[in-house]
């Protein structure tokens, strides 16, 4: 039989995130990421999305190894997920791993897990295939594309990767690397499609200091900065310029906190001394002299910054003359929860930059001319967009027909349909694996210390809650009593007692919020679905999936 090797998208190509590719030679398979995707407002009661693992299930037998490229949940965020299906030996670089460490934790799967922490330059042999890790610069940092040799030929997997010849921690791109397995002869090259509607360059990270420094420079009051967690250039110039400027800085909410510790103890992240002080002491500084640099800019409900918005978080509140600086790029599905968040900190005599009115925002994703010139490094036989919905999966392809590709070169797939490469060229096949979205309930409420891991799989099991709130969208009041509806969710003899004590949690829920978050329906949807979900699991140890309707008049 004459060698073969198919390339099969799991996740991440004709969506955004959960990006998850599998490489299969013969017997064998290669994963490469495995990636989550947040649920957007339509999800209500569900955490997290990952890739239907069906595929890797039939197959598990023949999963050599899972390559992590980077830290970004939309790549490492199934990873718990995965390994409980397949422990395989996993591979990144020192920080990717570090992150995807905690992750294990949290699931008590890191004893089990075998972890090779590898670095650019390195070589990884598995099965028929040889792995290259090279290089790349991205937002987050430690990054690598991927060479990877079959027996069919040369595949050059560039993920979230451009062309910033000087990121703020780290190298840049290997364009040299690049060129000589450009030389040597590519098959086919992997590139993300998320900028390629974007012409020019996209720019360095070092890109939004002087934009950051004008803010420092003029703001009236409080600095207040969201980021995403992994964004560990854009921290450590917040922390840089916070140190110019003689400010303190507070690291607000959890997942902001453990990033930072990580990136520090793994020697990426270089505190400048005495600049860091606790979330509570804030207060006690001089308001030009203190910034905060709080998680969700995504406009996430229960993330420090809604909450701060709306409300408190530990103590800590948007006061009048603040100045919230979103240095983040909106993720599609997150409009709405990030307009809502902004008219809330606006309402609290604040201000809000963003990347519409500063620079405070650059894309980690390659642009046109990032693309171009990867294609002109390593010249590949065939391309194959990937990251993208499928608007610009073909926009891609439009794109790089236009810079000299023939259309029979570039191939438009999506998750689960098999291209197959071998001697005579590449084309789909027109098999398909089974593909799809899992939704899971993880822990959700930050402060909540025990994890409840359900797999929503098991709803026909533990059936689902629904309260029903009628709220006054001005004055916050309740217009009606609240009920709530179930079906499939038989707690015991005692359920009619158990719903009229859930139905005073929601009344205590509703009472103990805030006028600002009782007004703001998918904050009280998610306070109710977090404290719901937290009661019954410990009232009766199951796991319904509760999903708050609150109608707003
Ligand atoms: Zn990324």
């Amino acid at each position: 039989m004459s060698a073969k090797l198919e390339i099969i998208p799991l996740g991440g190509l004709g969506e955004f995130g959960m990006n998850m590719l599998a490489l299969r030679a013969g017997e064998d398979i290669l994963l490469i990421d495995a990636g989550l995707m947040f649920p957007d407002e339509s999800l209500h009661g569900v955490d997290v999305v990952i890739p239907d693992f069906r595929f890797i299930e039939a197959n598990a037998a023949r999963v050599r190894a899972l390559i992590l490229t980077h830290a970004h949940e939309d790549h490492i965020g199934a990873l718990p997920y995965l390994l409980k299906i397949v422990n395989v030996p996993v591979y990144g670089t020192r920080f990717t791993l570090a992150v995807a460490q905690h992750k294990l934790i949290e699931h008590g799967l890191l004893s089990e897990a075998e972890l090779h922490v590898v670095e650019p330059g390195d070589f990884v042999e598995t099965g028929p295939f040889e792995i290259e890790f090279i290089g790349a610069a991205h937002s987050t940092i430690d990054g690598v594309a991927l060479a990877i040799r079959t027996p069919v030929g040369i595949i050059v997997h560039l993920t979230d990767v451009k062309l910033d010849e000087e990121p703020i921690i780290g190298e840049p791109t290997d364009l040299t690397r690049l060129r000589q397995y450009g030389d040597r002869g590519v098959l086919a090259l992997l590139a993300d499609s998320t900028n390629v509607e974007r012409s020019g360059r996209t720019p360095s990270e070092r890109a939004v200091i002087p934009a950051l420094e004008e803010i420092f420079e003029q703001a009236p009051g409080r600095l207040i900065f969201s980021c995403f967690a992994s964004s560990i250039h854009r921290i450590q110039i917040i922390m840089d310029l916070a140190y110019e400027y003689d400010c303190r800085l507070a690291i607000v909410g959890s997942t902001m906190v453990r990033m930072v510790e990580t990136a520090v103890a793994e020697r990426y992240l270089d505190v400048p001394p005495g600049l860091l002080i606790p979330p509570h002491d804030v207060p006690r500084w001089p308001r030009e002299r203190v910034a905060m640099l709080v998680t969700g800019c995504q406009g996430e409900p229960m993330a420090a910054l809604a909450r701060m918005a709306t409300g408190s978080y530990k103590q800590l509140r948007i006061e009048p003359e603040d100045t919230v600086v979103l240095s983040a790029r909106i993720i599609p599905g997150n409009e709405r929860a990030i307009s809502r968040l902004m008219d809330h900190i606006y309402r609290r005599g604040a201000r809000v930059v963003d990347e519409t009115t500063k620079r405070v925002h650059v894309s980690g994703h390659p642009s046109q001319d990032d693309l171009r010139e990867f294609y002109r490094a390593l010249r590949p036989k065939y391309l194959i967009p990937i990251h993208g919905d499928y608007r610009r999966l073909c926009r891609h392809k439009e794109f790089a027909c236009a810079v000299g590709f023939h259309p029979d070169r570039v191939l438009v797939v999506e998750n689960g349909q098999i291209v197959e490469l071998d001697r005579e060229g590449a084309r789909l096949s027109g098999a398909t694996v089974p593909v799809g979205r899992t939704f899971i309930d993880e822990a959700g409420f930050e402060e909540i210390e025990e994890f409840i891991i359900h797999d929503r799989r098991h709803l026909a099991e533990d059936g689902f809650v629904l309260p029903i709130v009628v709220i006054n969208k001005t004055t916050g009041e309740l217009e009606a009593e609240p009920e709530i509806v179930t079906r499939g969710f038989v707690a015991s003899e005692n359920g009619e007692e158990l719903l009229d004590r859930a139905r005073e949690r929601v009344l205590e829920t509703i009472a103990a919020a805030d006028l600002d978050e009782r007004t703001d329906g998918a904050v009280m949807k998610e306070k109710l679905r977090v404290e719901l979900k937290r009661w019954i699991a410990k009232q009766t140890d199951r796991h319904p999936m509760i999903i708050p309707v609150v109608i707003e008049i």
